[in-house]
């Protein structure tokens, strides 16, 4: 493994002062400083060579840094060792018995990931391991097989989507540890649909949220579309004509927006040549919204299908391809389904709005979204269960870094072994 120092931060309690020292008397320049708002702290980073001096001034009194001067002066606070794979540097340790206080990375400023190791571990000093930016590509298609079916996993864009909400109960105290809002309290979010390759054709999994948002949605949800589902196809030489199935998980605009498209003012399927696969109930409710679920459902998304006769309706939990297996899950909406893909002894599941993120594989992280999220826990502590004993590739559709992974437990903790 090996480890670059990257910074060493030193926790101030009088900011003034300590520029006094460290930019007048030593000359040293200082960037411009950078609020980390969920820490309550003020970072000012001095340059010096490959690494870097932070010092660190608490804007709220009751900050870790505010409480950690008080309790012990100003000093160093920790030192941060930046390494290629978090994930992999964190297996390693805890293999070696390492006591960490993360055990899972946790999403730190400019897109990078971070977990502290604990001072009892690392003799007295708080160590913070950084995996720098990962660079736009994790927008990537990326392959996978599975007995005899060939998996990639595409992308729509990235949005963003109230943390609160994404967490429900839990408080923000705990999720932001994971991931941090921005100044509007939202967090990042992308959409991953699947693309399973058979020897029946190509199916899509979801279809992202498509081209048919308005200004207004577009800042409200924060949509960044630079790189989107054609950009996905053409990666893996597929076009939209080339979909010869688009299988709905539900019709919220976010996994189904892409279905359908505008030409000449007219609304068309996305997907020229395919068969557009949606539960029959889904459809229902999706047709009837009440107060609570029509801000999710936009029937330009999926009646025009229906006028171009291209639904083919399913009822129930059903193989609708060779294969490929519909769940019902409820929970976030009364007929939201999972996807299970099976093939070759080996199973993967494309989990959709039933675990959105990595952060969700916790039981009672259930968004608040959810219509009824009693049903989501039920469902997902069963699910959960059975994909950690049996080993189920799991697909995270909302999650912005990992699209695939294995759900493990060692020692009660849960976590996940990124795959793709
Ligand atoms: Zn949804
Ligand atoms: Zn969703």
């Amino acid at each position: 493994m090996r480890a670059v120092l990257d910074h060493v931060g030193i926790a101030v309690r009088d900011i003034d002062a300590a520029l006094a020292f460290y930019r007048d008397a030593l000359g040293l320049e200082i960037e411009a400083p950078e609020d980390v708002v969920a820490q309550r702290v003020r970072a000012h980073v001095i340059p010096v060579g490959q690494a870097a001096l932070e010092l660190l001034e608490s804007t709220a009194r009751d900050s870790p840094i505010a409480r950690y001067v008080e309790k012990r002066g100003p000093g160093i606070h920790h030192i941060t060792l930046r390494v290629e794979d978090i994930r992999a540097t964190l297996t390693h340790l805890r293999a070696r018995g390492v006591r960490l206080v993360d055990d899972e990375p946790r999403h730190g400023v400019q897109g990078s990931l971070i977990a502290f190791v604990h001072p009892s571990a690392s003799h007295g000093v708080l160590v913070e391991l950084k995996q720098a930016a990962p660079p736009r590509s994790t927008l990537t298609s990326q392959r996978v097989t599975l007995g005899d079916f060939t998996l990639t996993t595409l992308h729509d864009g990235l949005f963003r989507l109230d943390g609160g909400a994404m967490f429900g109960v839990v408080p923000r105290t705990m999720w932001e540890r994971q991931t941090v809002p921005d100044d509007r309290g939202r967090i990042l979010l992308a959409m991953r649909p699947l693309l399973v390759e058979a020897d029946w054709g190509r199916m899509i999994i979801d279809c992202g949220l498509g081209d048919k948002m308005d200004a207004k949605s577009i800042d409200i949800y924060g949509i960044d579309r630079t790189r989107h589902l054609d950009h996905a196809l053409a990666e893996c030489q597929v076009s939209a004509g080339d979909i010869d199935v688009v299988l709905a998980t539900h019709l919220h605009f976010d996994h189904f927006g892409g279905a359908t498209t505008r030409v000449d003012r007219r609304l068309v399927p996305r997907f020229a040549a395919a068969r557009y696969v949606i539960r029959s109930a889904e459809w229902d409710d999706a047709t009837h919204p009440h107060e609570r679920s029509r801000a999710s459902y936009l029937a330009d998304d999926f009646v025009p299908l229906e006028g171009a006769g291209v639904v083919e309706f399913v009822d129930g939990d059903t193989e609708v391809r060779p294969g490929v297996r519909v769940v019902r899950t409820g929970g976030h909406c009364a007929n939201h389904q999972v996807v299970f893909i099976e093939s070759g002894g080996k199973t993967a599941v494309f989990t959709a709005d039933l675990i959105p993120t990595t952060a969700h594989v916790r039981d009672v992280w259930v968004m608040g979204y959810d219509l009824f999220p009693m049903e989501t826990l039920a469902f997902k502590k069963r699910f959960i269960r059975d994909a950690i004993d049996r080993e189920y590739l799991v697909f995270f559709e909302h999650d912005p870094i990992v699209a695939a992974g294995y759900i493990r437990e060692q020692n009660g903790r849960r976590y996940v072994e990124q795959v793709l």
